[in-house]
């Protein structure tokens, strides 16, 4: 593996830093303590800038305005980005919409992607994707309750899905419903994209979320879906695939997740090593002098450290080997990464004392939201499991002295 970053990305990822730096933490403020939509205008403003610096969508199609980044090299801008909030949604290539465009640019019709896939791409919408059930398993899809009847040349959906994130001011949801009840497990389902202004599509509520409902692009709904009709053609890809695209969804999407979170890592590491030496603790002392904030500030560097290097590590073997070759790595740095984001918030919280309680900084906001990490795209129990069932297999027949 090679970790030299060429000069291209190192110009990218120096300008990234710099608006970053410059034109979004300033913002934060007023974003962690004012209602989301105050921003929207300003927020268009800094779109448009990223725009102008020809840095929007890194890793969406070139045909569609995007920058078509590698994978390796988009995780690099995703570290980047993770510093802030704010940065993957200014530059155009947030969850869920980033999933929702590679999933509509490899299964879309014609048809899907003149009207979703460009718009989206460009900003100009918004998309939400509607999967977990309030009743049933989220680790376990297979359990679902949502239905797609054929009726017509239309599909008719029931069901009641929630943290159907960023639904409030979607113009559509990719929805997960079964289709083929007959069929086996993984080929019951399907996706279907639901315009949100559908009669039957019923946002009943952004979920309070560790006390934040929040709203608009940061914000997680429940869905009720009620008599929702949408024509057959509104199905994306073959019928039965929900689970098949769905796996299409989830690797290159764990890699941007996981960088993120290093992204967010290294802001946490910042702000508590800036905060261990200027705090004083005595007249004569700061925090950084106290051996059991400096084996923190150790820690987490290796931490931190060796969690990106995981992660670079299997964006590499996706790239290199293969994304199904690649599972048992994927669902390592899944685990390991968000574990290792809450320890570094964690302590740099610890570090703030009754500041980092507050939402003066930002480690607050991230306390409460990253909690969610080891939650979603997997538990980290399922992912555990899952390692650990591909290790056993490996050492089926093995001789070990
Ligand atoms: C902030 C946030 C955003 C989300 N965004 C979306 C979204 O946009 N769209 C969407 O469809 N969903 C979304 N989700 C939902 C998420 O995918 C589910 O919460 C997740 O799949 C877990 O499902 P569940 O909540 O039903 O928990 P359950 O499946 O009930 O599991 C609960 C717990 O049981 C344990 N567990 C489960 N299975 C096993 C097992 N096999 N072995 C051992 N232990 C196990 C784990 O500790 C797990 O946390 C989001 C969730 C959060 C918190």
């Amino acid at each position: 593996m090679d970790f030299a970053v060429s000069e291209k990305m190192k110009t990218i990822l120096g300008m990234i830093d710099e608006f970053v730096e410059k034109e979004l933490i300033p913002l934060e403020p007023e974003f962690l303590t004012k209602p989301s939509t105050n921003l929207l205008p300003v927020f268009e403003e800094k779109r448009k800038m990223v725009k102008q610096m020809e840095l929007w969508a890194p890793n969406h199609p070139k045909e569609y305005g995007g920058m078509e980044l590698d994978l390796l090299e988009h995780a690099l801008v995703s570290e980047s980005l993770g510093r802030s909030p704010l940065g993957h949604y200014i530059f155009g290539c947030q969850a869920p919409d980033a999933g929702n465009i590679e999933i509509l640019h490899q299964f879309g019709s014609d048809e899907q992607k003149a009207k979703y896939l460009g718009p989206l791409v460009a900003g100009k919408i918004r998309s939400c994707f509607s999967m977990t059930e309030v009743e049933l398993p989220g680790s376990n899809p297979v359990m679902m309750d949502t239905t797609a009847v054929k009726d017509g040349d239309d599909y008719v959906i029931n069901g009641q899905k929630w943290y159907t994130s960023s639904a409030d001011g979607a113009e559509f949801a990719i929805v997960m419903v079964v289709t083929n009840p007959e069929a086996g497990p993984y080929l019951q389902a399907s996706m279907i994209i639901v315009p949100t202004d559908t009669p039957g599509f019923n946002l009943v509520r952004n979920i309070p979320v560790m006390g934040h409902a929040g709203e608009d692009y940061f914000s997680h709904a429940e869905i009720l879906y009620q008599n929702c009709r949408v024509p057959q053609s509104n199905l994306l890809g073959p019928e039965g695939h929900g689970f098949v695209i769905a796996q299409e969804r989830l690797g290159p999407g764990r890699i941007h997740h996981c960088m993120r979170w290093i992204g967010i890592c290294n802001r946490a590491f910042d702000l508590m090593v800036a905060r261990a030496r200027d705090r004083i603790i005595a007249p004569d002392r700061k925090l950084a002098a106290k051996q059991i904030i400096q084996s923190w500030i150790a820690e987490c560097a290796a931490d931190i450290q060796g969690a990106r290097l995981m992660v670079l590590h299997a964006a590499w073997m996706i790239e290199n080997v293969g994304k199904k070759e690649a599972r048992k790595e994927i669902s390592l740095i899944k685990f390991v990464v968000a574990n290792v984001m809450q320890k570094v918030i964690d302590r740099s919280l610890q570090v703030h004392g009754g500041l980092g309680m507050t939402d003066d900084t930002i480690l607050a906001f991230y306390y409460r939201h990253e909690r969610a990490a080891r939650i979603y795209d997997g538990a980290d129990e399922v992912h555990k499991i899952s390692v650990a069932k591909r290790i056993l297999k490996e050492y089926e027949g093995k001789r070990v002295r």
